[in-house]
Protein backbone atom coordinates (compact mmCIF):
# COMPACT_ATOMS: atom_id res chain seq x y z
CA UNK A 1 0.00 0.00 0.00
CA UNK A 2 1.19 3.64 -0.70
CA UNK A 3 1.07 6.30 1.24
CA UNK A 4 -0.30 9.61 -0.33
CA UNK A 5 -0.51 13.16 0.52
CA UNK A 6 -3.44 13.48 1.07
CA UNK A 7 -3.83 10.36 3.32
CA UNK A 8 -1.55 13.28 6.28
CA UNK A 9 -4.38 13.83 8.68
CA UNK A 10 -5.45 17.34 9.61
CA UNK A 11 -3.67 18.86 13.03
CA UNK A 12 -6.94 19.90 14.24
CA UNK A 13 -8.05 16.37 13.94
CA UNK A 14 -4.68 14.65 16.12
CA UNK A 15 -5.10 17.48 18.15
CA UNK A 16 -9.02 16.83 19.31
CA UNK A 17 -7.60 12.58 19.92
CA UNK A 18 -7.66 11.71 23.27
CA UNK A 19 -3.82 10.72 24.43
CA UNK A 20 -2.87 13.82 22.38
CA UNK A 21 -5.12 16.21 24.59
CA UNK A 22 -3.85 14.31 27.73
CA UNK A 23 -0.84 15.55 26.40
CA UNK A 24 -1.58 18.76 26.15
CA UNK A 25 -2.47 18.98 30.01
CA UNK A 26 0.72 17.82 30.85
CA UNK A 27 2.81 20.43 28.58
CA UNK A 28 0.99 23.61 26.34
CA UNK A 29 -0.98 23.53 23.46
CA UNK A 30 1.50 25.62 21.43
CA UNK A 31 4.23 23.07 22.52
CA UNK A 32 2.17 19.98 21.35
CA UNK A 33 1.11 22.00 18.32
CA UNK A 34 4.52 22.23 17.72
CA UNK A 35 5.77 18.57 17.91
CA UNK A 36 2.59 17.68 15.60
CA UNK A 37 3.36 20.24 12.91
CA UNK A 38 6.69 19.08 13.07
CA UNK A 39 5.88 15.61 12.86
CA UNK A 40 3.59 16.10 10.24
CA UNK A 41 6.16 18.65 7.84
CA UNK A 42 9.15 15.45 8.44
CA UNK A 43 6.23 12.83 7.29
CA UNK A 44 4.95 15.16 4.30
CA UNK A 45 8.62 15.84 3.53
CA UNK A 46 9.70 12.30 3.20
CA UNK A 47 6.19 11.43 1.09
CA UNK A 48 7.70 14.53 -1.34
CA UNK A 49 11.10 13.28 -1.78
CA UNK A 50 8.57 10.02 -3.34
CA UNK A 51 9.98 7.14 0.11
CA UNK A 52 6.76 5.22 0.75
CA UNK A 53 6.17 5.20 4.47
CA UNK A 54 3.91 3.96 6.66
CA UNK A 55 1.79 6.57 8.91
CA UNK A 56 1.72 6.00 12.92
CA UNK A 57 -0.77 4.77 14.86
CA UNK A 58 -1.96 8.75 15.63
CA UNK A 59 -4.03 7.56 18.38
CA UNK A 60 -1.58 5.17 20.08
CA UNK A 61 0.21 5.94 23.40
CA UNK A 62 3.41 5.06 21.46
CA UNK A 63 2.67 7.79 19.40
CA UNK A 64 2.24 10.57 22.54
CA UNK A 65 5.03 9.20 23.81
CA UNK A 66 7.33 9.95 20.82
CA UNK A 67 5.65 13.98 20.84
CA UNK A 68 6.56 14.18 24.37
CA UNK A 69 10.10 13.43 23.40
CA UNK A 70 10.33 15.71 20.75
CA UNK A 71 8.54 18.55 23.39
CA UNK A 72 11.06 17.69 26.04
CA UNK A 73 14.11 17.99 23.38
CA UNK A 74 12.71 21.42 22.28
CA UNK A 75 12.59 22.53 25.92
CA UNK A 76 16.67 22.23 26.30
CA UNK A 77 17.93 25.71 27.09
CA UNK A 78 19.05 27.46 23.70
CA UNK A 79 22.34 28.47 25.80
CA UNK A 80 24.17 25.38 27.82
CA UNK A 81 27.83 24.64 29.17
CA UNK A 82 29.42 22.84 26.40
CA UNK A 83 32.64 20.79 26.81
CA UNK A 84 35.82 22.11 24.85
CA UNK A 85 37.98 19.78 23.18
CA UNK A 86 38.83 21.79 20.99
CA UNK A 87 42.47 22.56 22.24
CA UNK A 88 41.68 26.58 21.41
CA UNK A 89 41.80 27.78 25.03
CA UNK A 90 40.10 31.27 24.58
CA UNK A 91 37.81 30.30 21.76
CA UNK A 92 35.42 33.14 20.42
CA UNK A 93 32.18 30.69 19.31
CA UNK A 94 32.44 28.67 23.20
CA UNK A 95 31.91 31.64 25.36
CA UNK A 96 35.86 33.02 25.55
CA UNK A 97 37.54 32.47 28.82
CA UNK A 98 36.14 29.55 31.27
CA UNK A 99 36.11 31.48 34.60
CA UNK A 100 37.82 30.22 38.12
CA UNK A 101 35.60 28.80 41.00
CA UNK A 102 35.81 31.65 42.82
CA UNK A 103 35.11 34.13 40.05
CA UNK A 104 31.60 32.05 39.55
CA UNK A 105 30.77 31.87 43.38
CA UNK A 106 31.19 35.78 43.53
CA UNK A 107 28.61 36.06 40.67
CA UNK A 108 26.51 33.58 41.85
CA UNK A 109 25.83 35.25 45.54
CA UNK A 110 25.09 38.63 43.61
CA UNK A 111 22.71 37.45 41.22
CA UNK A 112 20.82 35.79 43.85
CA UNK A 113 19.50 38.57 45.81
CA UNK A 114 20.81 42.11 46.57
CA UNK A 115 24.31 44.07 46.85
CA UNK A 116 26.26 47.14 47.78
CA UNK A 117 26.62 47.65 43.65
CA UNK A 118 25.84 51.18 44.46
CA UNK A 119 25.47 51.80 48.11
CA UNK A 120 28.66 52.75 50.00
CA UNK A 121 28.60 50.10 52.96
CA UNK A 122 30.62 52.66 55.78
CA UNK A 123 28.80 55.89 55.38
CA UNK A 124 25.19 54.23 53.88
CA UNK A 125 24.92 57.13 51.48
CA UNK A 126 25.04 56.05 47.22
CA UNK A 127 27.73 54.77 46.48
CA UNK A 128 29.18 54.35 42.90
CA UNK A 129 29.72 50.79 41.06
CA UNK A 130 33.35 51.14 39.62
CA UNK A 131 35.19 51.87 43.44
CA UNK A 132 34.78 48.00 43.81
CA UNK A 133 37.53 47.12 41.33
CA UNK A 134 39.60 50.24 40.86
CA UNK A 135 41.71 50.13 43.37
CA UNK A 136 42.66 46.37 42.62
CA UNK A 137 43.36 47.23 38.80
CA UNK A 138 45.67 50.48 40.33
CA UNK A 139 47.35 47.73 42.56
CA UNK A 140 47.85 45.12 39.74
CA UNK A 141 48.47 47.38 36.95
CA UNK A 142 50.52 50.46 38.84
CA UNK A 143 47.51 52.46 36.66
CA UNK A 144 46.42 56.12 38.76
CA UNK A 145 42.82 55.15 38.11
CA UNK A 146 40.85 52.69 36.22
CA UNK A 147 37.20 52.05 34.61
CA UNK A 148 35.10 49.17 33.96
CA UNK A 149 32.92 48.72 31.23
CA UNK A 150 31.30 45.91 29.10
CA UNK A 151 33.49 45.18 27.08
CA UNK A 152 36.81 46.04 25.14
CA UNK A 153 35.45 47.56 22.18
CA UNK A 154 32.97 49.58 24.74
CA UNK A 155 35.94 50.72 26.16
CA UNK A 156 37.89 51.66 22.89
CA UNK A 157 34.71 53.80 21.73
CA UNK A 158 34.27 55.22 25.16
CA UNK A 159 37.78 56.23 25.07
CA UNK A 160 37.82 57.75 21.99
CA UNK A 161 34.12 59.58 21.97
CA UNK A 162 35.06 61.41 25.75
CA UNK A 163 38.42 62.52 24.49
CA UNK A 164 38.61 63.03 20.59
CA UNK A 165 35.06 63.70 19.09
CA UNK A 166 35.33 66.27 16.26
CA UNK A 167 39.15 65.82 16.32
CA UNK A 168 41.45 63.84 14.73
CA UNK A 169 43.32 60.70 16.05
CA UNK A 170 46.32 59.46 14.59
CA UNK A 171 47.23 55.64 14.16
CA UNK A 172 49.53 53.77 11.72
CA UNK A 173 48.68 51.93 8.73
CA UNK A 174 49.95 48.90 9.99
CA UNK A 175 47.85 48.53 12.98
CA UNK A 176 44.07 49.74 11.80
CA UNK A 177 43.14 46.02 13.07
CA UNK A 178 39.74 43.95 12.11
CA UNK A 179 39.57 40.95 15.17
CA UNK A 180 36.61 39.73 13.40
CA UNK A 181 32.82 39.76 14.86
CA UNK A 182 32.82 43.42 12.68
CA UNK A 183 35.33 45.04 14.79
CA UNK A 184 37.60 47.19 12.88
CA UNK A 185 39.31 49.36 14.61
CA UNK A 186 38.90 52.35 11.25
CA UNK A 187 35.06 52.15 11.88
CA UNK A 188 35.25 52.26 15.86
CA UNK A 189 37.24 55.54 14.96
CA UNK A 190 34.65 56.79 13.16
CA UNK A 191 31.92 55.96 14.71
CA UNK A 192 33.68 57.62 17.93
CA UNK A 193 33.29 61.12 15.83
CA UNK A 194 36.83 61.70 15.77
CA UNK A 195 39.07 61.26 12.20
CA UNK A 196 40.90 58.84 11.51
CA UNK A 197 44.69 59.94 10.13
CA UNK A 198 46.56 56.85 8.97
CA UNK A 199 50.33 57.38 8.85
CA UNK A 200 53.30 55.27 7.97
CA UNK A 201 53.23 52.40 5.55
CA UNK A 202 51.60 48.57 6.11
CA UNK A 203 54.87 47.03 7.64
CA UNK A 204 57.02 50.08 8.68
CA UNK A 205 55.80 53.62 10.61
CA UNK A 206 58.13 56.06 12.28
CA UNK A 207 57.92 58.52 14.83
CA UNK A 208 58.89 61.11 12.35
CA UNK A 209 55.10 59.89 10.73
CA UNK A 210 53.63 60.54 13.59
CA UNK A 211 54.72 63.70 14.05
CA UNK A 212 53.92 65.10 10.85
CA UNK A 213 50.70 64.23 10.72
CA UNK A 214 49.93 66.30 14.22
CA UNK A 215 48.13 69.29 14.22
CA UNK A 216 46.35 71.77 16.34
CA UNK A 217 42.89 69.34 16.16
CA UNK A 218 44.81 66.22 17.08
CA UNK A 219 43.74 64.94 20.28
CA UNK A 220 44.72 61.06 20.30
CA UNK A 221 47.51 58.90 19.26
CA UNK A 222 46.34 55.73 19.05
CA UNK A 223 48.22 52.08 18.92
CA UNK A 224 46.94 49.28 18.91
CA UNK A 225 48.00 45.60 19.98
CA UNK A 226 48.42 43.66 16.50
CA UNK A 227 47.46 40.35 18.55
CA UNK A 228 45.58 38.51 15.63
CA UNK A 229 48.72 38.61 12.51
CA UNK A 230 51.98 38.75 12.88
CA UNK A 231 54.52 40.76 9.94
CA UNK A 232 58.08 39.43 9.95
CA UNK A 233 61.09 40.83 7.24
CA UNK A 234 61.14 44.43 6.80
CA UNK A 235 59.31 46.16 9.52
CA UNK A 236 59.82 49.54 11.96
CA UNK A 237 57.66 50.51 14.68
CA UNK A 238 58.41 53.26 17.47
CA UNK A 239 58.36 52.13 20.90
CA UNK A 240 56.03 53.18 23.20
CA UNK A 241 58.38 55.21 24.85
CA UNK A 242 59.33 57.32 21.77
CA UNK A 243 55.72 57.97 20.90
CA UNK A 244 55.08 58.78 24.47
CA UNK A 245 57.96 61.66 24.35
CA UNK A 246 56.09 62.75 21.14
CA UNK A 247 52.52 62.84 22.84
CA UNK A 248 53.81 64.77 25.61
CA UNK A 249 55.70 67.10 24.23
CA UNK A 250 52.79 67.85 21.95
CA UNK A 251 49.96 67.43 24.48
CA UNK A 252 48.27 64.97 22.91
CA UNK A 253 47.07 61.64 24.45
CA UNK A 254 48.39 58.30 24.02
CA UNK A 255 46.29 55.54 24.49
CA UNK A 256 46.45 51.55 22.56
CA UNK A 257 44.28 49.19 22.65
CA UNK A 258 45.22 46.32 23.77
CA UNK A 259 42.99 43.39 23.63
CA UNK A 260 44.19 40.36 25.41
CA UNK A 261 45.95 42.29 27.99
CA UNK A 262 48.05 40.44 30.47
CA UNK A 263 48.59 41.17 34.29
CA UNK A 264 51.71 38.76 34.73
CA UNK A 265 54.58 38.32 32.20
CA UNK A 266 53.67 35.10 30.50
CA UNK A 267 57.86 34.49 28.47
CA UNK A 268 58.67 31.56 30.86
CA UNK A 269 55.65 29.94 29.09
CA UNK A 270 57.04 30.73 26.11
CA UNK A 271 54.77 33.80 25.00
CA UNK A 272 56.86 36.45 24.31
CA UNK A 273 54.34 38.69 22.09
CA UNK A 274 52.10 39.75 24.84
CA UNK A 275 52.85 43.04 26.60
CA UNK A 276 52.35 43.49 30.31
CA UNK A 277 49.85 46.11 31.53
CA UNK A 278 52.17 47.66 33.69
CA UNK A 279 54.53 47.90 31.39
CA UNK A 280 52.56 49.52 28.91
CA UNK A 281 51.53 52.22 31.00
CA UNK A 282 55.14 52.63 32.60
CA UNK A 283 56.65 53.05 29.10
CA UNK A 284 54.04 56.01 29.18
CA UNK A 285 51.03 55.45 27.26
CA UNK A 286 48.11 57.18 29.32
CA UNK A 287 45.39 55.06 28.16
CA UNK A 288 45.29 51.21 27.94
CA UNK A 289 41.97 49.66 27.20
CA UNK A 290 41.58 45.58 27.55
CA UNK A 291 39.76 42.42 27.88
CA UNK A 292 38.51 41.00 31.42
CA UNK A 293 37.31 37.53 29.26
CA UNK A 294 40.72 36.80 27.46
CA UNK A 295 43.98 36.26 28.81
CA UNK A 296 42.87 38.05 31.97
CA UNK A 297 40.63 35.07 32.36
CA UNK A 298 37.28 36.26 33.86
CA UNK A 299 34.44 37.48 32.97
CA UNK A 300 33.01 39.40 29.39
CA UNK A 301 34.16 42.92 30.49
CA UNK A 302 36.45 45.77 28.83
CA UNK A 303 38.97 47.47 31.40
CA UNK A 304 40.50 51.09 31.04
CA UNK A 305 43.37 51.87 33.17
CA UNK A 306 45.56 54.93 32.97
CA UNK A 307 45.72 58.65 33.84
CA UNK A 308 43.57 59.67 36.61
CA UNK A 309 42.50 63.20 35.24
CA UNK A 310 41.22 61.13 31.54
CA UNK A 311 39.74 58.44 33.82
CA UNK A 312 37.70 60.80 35.66
CA UNK A 313 36.43 62.72 32.03
CA UNK A 314 35.54 58.74 30.72
CA UNK A 315 33.24 58.13 34.34
CA UNK A 316 31.69 61.62 33.37
CA UNK A 317 30.55 60.81 29.65
CA UNK A 318 27.22 60.38 28.90
CA UNK A 319 27.64 57.74 26.79
CA UNK A 320 29.54 55.34 30.09
CA UNK A 321 26.09 54.65 31.21
CA UNK A 322 25.29 53.03 27.89
CA UNK A 323 28.32 50.85 27.83
CA UNK A 324 28.37 50.82 32.02
CA UNK A 325 29.45 46.70 32.97
CA UNK A 326 27.06 44.91 34.78
CA UNK A 327 26.67 43.68 38.34
CA UNK A 328 27.34 40.00 37.68
CA UNK A 329 30.01 40.37 35.98
CA UNK A 330 31.26 43.08 37.99
CA UNK A 331 31.47 40.89 40.83
CA UNK A 332 33.14 37.90 39.00
CA UNK A 333 35.78 40.61 37.85
CA UNK A 334 36.84 41.26 41.31
CA UNK A 335 36.72 37.68 42.27
CA UNK A 336 39.06 36.92 39.75
CA UNK A 337 40.91 40.07 39.91
CA UNK A 338 41.78 38.66 43.56
CA UNK A 339 43.08 35.43 41.99
CA UNK A 340 46.25 37.61 40.85
CA UNK A 341 47.58 38.60 44.79
CA UNK A 342 48.72 36.26 46.91
CA UNK A 343 48.79 33.65 48.26
CA UNK A 344 46.66 32.61 44.75
CA UNK A 345 48.44 32.07 42.30
CA UNK A 346 47.00 33.05 38.89
CA UNK A 347 48.90 30.14 36.82
CA UNK A 348 47.23 27.76 38.53
CA UNK A 349 43.87 29.59 40.23
CA UNK A 350 42.96 31.22 36.62
CA UNK A 351 41.39 28.68 33.86
CA UNK A 352 42.98 30.03 30.85
CA UNK A 353 46.65 30.80 32.77
CA UNK A 354 45.82 27.26 33.73
CA UNK A 355 45.49 25.99 30.50
CA UNK A 356 48.02 27.75 29.42
CA UNK A 357 50.98 26.80 32.04
CA UNK A 358 50.11 23.10 32.63
CA UNK A 359 53.05 20.59 31.59
CA UNK A 360 52.68 18.59 28.54
CA UNK A 361 53.21 15.45 30.70
CA UNK A 362 50.15 16.29 32.64
CA UNK A 363 47.92 16.34 29.38
CA UNK A 364 48.76 13.30 28.14
CA UNK A 365 47.87 11.70 31.09
CA UNK A 366 44.17 12.85 30.55
CA UNK A 367 44.50 11.74 26.74
CA UNK A 368 45.53 8.36 27.69
CA UNK A 369 42.58 7.72 30.67
CA UNK A 370 40.49 8.89 28.03
CA UNK A 371 41.91 6.45 26.02
CA UNK A 372 42.10 3.78 28.38
CA UNK A 373 38.40 3.93 29.53
CA UNK A 374 37.63 3.35 25.90
CA UNK A 375 39.58 0.40 25.22
CA UNK A 376 36.67 -1.92 25.62
CA UNK A 377 34.26 -0.14 23.48
CA UNK A 378 35.00 -2.55 20.74
CA UNK A 379 34.12 -0.98 17.91
CA UNK A 380 36.16 2.36 18.42
CA UNK A 381 39.88 2.74 17.76
CA UNK A 382 41.27 5.46 20.11
CA UNK A 383 44.50 6.39 20.37
CA UNK A 384 47.09 9.00 21.99
CA UNK A 385 48.14 11.91 19.75
CA UNK A 386 50.40 14.72 19.95
CA UNK A 387 48.47 17.92 18.82
CA UNK A 388 49.28 21.80 19.03
CA UNK A 389 47.09 23.56 20.73
CA UNK A 390 46.29 27.33 20.63
CA UNK A 391 45.38 30.16 23.04
CA UNK A 392 42.90 31.80 20.54
CA UNK A 393 40.57 35.25 20.48
CA UNK A 394 43.33 36.41 18.15
CA UNK A 395 45.77 36.23 21.25
CA UNK A 396 49.04 34.74 20.36
CA UNK A 397 48.39 33.28 16.60
CA UNK A 398 51.95 32.22 16.63
CA UNK A 399 51.98 30.70 19.38
CA UNK A 400 51.87 26.65 19.68
CA UNK A 401 51.13 25.26 22.53
CA UNK A 402 52.24 21.22 22.50
CA UNK A 403 48.81 19.27 23.79
CA UNK A 404 47.56 15.67 23.27
CA UNK A 405 44.64 14.40 22.19
CA UNK A 406 42.63 11.12 22.20
CA UNK A 407 42.25 10.34 18.21
CA UNK A 408 39.57 8.51 17.35
CA UNK A 409 37.44 7.25 14.82
CA UNK A 410 34.21 4.58 14.81
CA UNK A 411 33.84 2.09 11.88
CA UNK A 412 31.47 2.65 9.35
CA UNK A 413 30.59 6.71 10.66
CA UNK A 414 32.13 9.34 8.90
CA UNK A 415 34.45 12.03 11.17
CA UNK A 416 31.74 14.60 10.52
CA UNK A 417 28.72 12.32 11.57
CA UNK A 418 30.80 11.63 14.55
CA UNK A 419 31.47 15.17 15.69
CA UNK A 420 28.00 15.76 14.99
CA UNK A 421 26.55 13.27 17.65
CA UNK A 422 29.21 14.34 20.37
CA UNK A 423 27.66 18.00 19.55
CA UNK A 424 24.20 16.26 20.13
CA UNK A 425 25.38 14.72 23.67
CA UNK A 426 24.66 16.30 27.42
CA UNK A 427 26.26 18.42 27.56
CA UNK A 428 27.60 18.97 24.31
CA UNK A 429 31.23 18.51 23.20
CA UNK A 430 33.04 19.97 21.16
CA UNK A 431 36.14 18.64 18.93
CA UNK A 432 37.77 18.79 15.77
CA UNK A 433 38.52 16.81 12.80
CA UNK A 434 42.22 16.33 11.12
CA UNK A 435 43.24 13.64 9.00
CA UNK A 436 39.77 12.04 8.73
CA UNK A 437 39.86 11.48 12.65
CA UNK A 438 38.39 13.22 15.62
CA UNK A 439 40.72 14.96 17.94
CA UNK A 440 39.34 15.46 21.46
CA UNK A 441 42.26 17.68 22.87
CA UNK A 442 42.95 17.68 26.29
CA UNK A 443 44.30 20.78 27.05
CA UNK A 444 41.16 22.42 26.61
CA UNK A 445 38.98 19.61 28.68
CA UNK A 446 39.48 20.05 32.83
CA UNK A 447 39.95 16.51 35.02
CA UNK A 448 36.13 16.34 35.85
CA UNK A 449 35.25 16.12 31.86
CA UNK A 450 37.18 12.95 30.94
CA UNK A 451 34.73 10.56 31.74
CA UNK A 452 31.83 12.54 30.90
CA UNK A 453 33.66 12.39 27.34
CA UNK A 454 34.32 8.08 27.69
CA UNK A 455 30.61 8.00 28.32
CA UNK A 456 29.29 9.62 25.45
CA UNK A 457 31.44 8.12 23.23
CA UNK A 458 30.98 4.58 24.68
CA UNK A 459 26.75 5.40 24.06
CA UNK A 460 27.63 6.66 20.53
CA UNK A 461 29.37 3.34 19.71
CA UNK A 462 26.98 1.30 21.47
CA UNK A 463 24.09 2.36 18.84
C1 LIG B 1 39.53 41.40 21.35
C2 LIG B 1 39.96 42.77 21.04
C3 LIG B 1 39.07 43.85 21.14
C4 LIG B 1 37.63 43.68 21.53
O1 LIG B 1 37.48 43.16 22.80
P1 LIG B 1 36.02 42.67 23.32
O2 LIG B 1 36.24 42.42 24.76
O3 LIG B 1 35.69 41.47 22.51
O4 LIG B 1 35.07 43.78 23.05
C5 LIG B 1 39.55 45.10 20.84
N1 LIG B 1 40.82 45.29 20.45
C6 LIG B 1 41.71 44.28 20.32
C7 LIG B 1 43.10 44.57 19.90
C8 LIG B 1 41.30 42.98 20.60
O5 LIG B 1 42.16 41.96 20.47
Amino acid sequence: MTTRLSDLPQIQTLLALPAIEKLEEHYSRAETLEALRKVIADLRATLLEGIDCALPDFGSKAFAHKLGHLIEAARKPALGAVINATGIIIHTNLGRAPMAASAVAALQAVAAGSSNLELDLGTGKRGSRHDHVEDLICELTGAQAAVVVNNCAAAVLLSLVATAAGRSVVASRGELIEIGGSYRLPDVIVQSGATLREVGTTNKTRTSDYAQAIDDNTAVLLKSHTSNFKIIGFTAAPTRQELAQLAKDEQVILMEDLGSGVLIDLTPYGMTDEPVVRDILKAGVDLVMFSGDKLLGGPQAGIIAGRSDLIATLKAHPLMRAVRIDKLSLAALEATLRLYRPPHDPMFDIPVLRMISEPAEEVCARATRLASALKDAGVLDVRVEQTIAHVGAGSLPAQELTSFAASVALEGLSPDTLTAALRRNTPPIVGRIERDRVLLDMRTVQAAEVGIIATALQKIANT
